[in-house]
């Protein structure tokens, strides 16, 4: 195994399967499927998860909505996809916790760290729900906080595409995808990863991150056994 403690960053757009909004249960059970796989290789995983299906508080804020409101509905979008990601793992059989940034201790544990890591240490998968519990982040930024914090030897970014790419694989068919970048150079060609305070909290602290293609069955297996797929950045 390549990667003994990962933290895996999921949207909540990729809760989406083909929908436009909301959480398509098919696509959470095929995820957990691919976790279960690499749960019982030994591999500890931590998810930190988005809310991007449900609400964001900048586009709230575009309608003239209170940002901080706005991004207090964000957060508790993702304590809802947290909740139905927990119950997919714990019907392929996982055993799972679920921490949350801001407290709804009814629902969900309070995230300590210690506590994170024994849940971890046990095998037990834990999701960090609540993005990092301020507004004006991201839980891009959540994912990387969480991922210094726990000790976690490389972050996963699950996108829809397979990598990054010297341009948008999507709009330009010239583009060529990246095997591996350095921070340094993701920077200097302006090339988007993860938002910039993510990103520099990344760089700053020597966390690998790696980008790949999380809905092509068995491809999450292939990034933790070291198989070179997606684009890695590191130093
Ligand atoms: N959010 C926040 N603080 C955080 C993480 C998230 O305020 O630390 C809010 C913010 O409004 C954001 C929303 O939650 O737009 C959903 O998170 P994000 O956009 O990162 O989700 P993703 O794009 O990964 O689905």
């Amino acid at each position: 195994m390549k990667y003994k403690r990962i933290l895996l960053k999921l949207s909540g757009e990729a809760l989406m399967g083909n929908r436009q909004y909301g959480i398509d249960p098919e696509r959470l059970s095929e995820y957990a499927k691919d976790i279960k796989e690499i749960t019982e290789l030994g591999v500890e995983v931590a998810i930190v998860i988005g809310g991007g299906n449900i609400f964001r508080g900048v586009a709230g804020a575009m309608h003239g909505m209170d940002r901080v409101q706005g991004d207090h509905m964000g957060m508790l979008a993702t304590v809802i996809n947290g909740l139905a990601l927990q119950n997919a793992l714990e019907d392929a059989g996982i055993k799972t916790r679920l921490q949350t940034a801001i407290k709804i201790n009814e629902v969900a544990e309070p995230f300590i760290r210690r506590k994170a890591m024994s849940h971890l240490n046990k095998g037990r998968v834990v999701i960090f729900g609540g993005g990092t519990g301020n507004p004006y982040f991201t839980t891009d930024s959540a994912a990387v906080l969480r991922a210094i914090e726990i000790e976690a030897d490389v972050i996963l970014k699950g996108t829809r595409v397979d990598g990054i790419y010297t341009a948008d694989p999507e709009k330009d068919s010239t583009a060529v995808k990246f095997d591996r970048i350095s921070f340094e150079d993701v920077l200097k060609k302006g090339l988007k990863v993860m938002d910039t305070t993510a990103f520099t909290l990344s760089q700053e602290n020597n966390l690998p991150i790696i980008v790949f293609d999380m809905n092509k069955k068995g491809n999450l297996l292939k990034v933790v056994t070291g198989e070179n797929i997606g684009t890695k950045v590191n130093q």
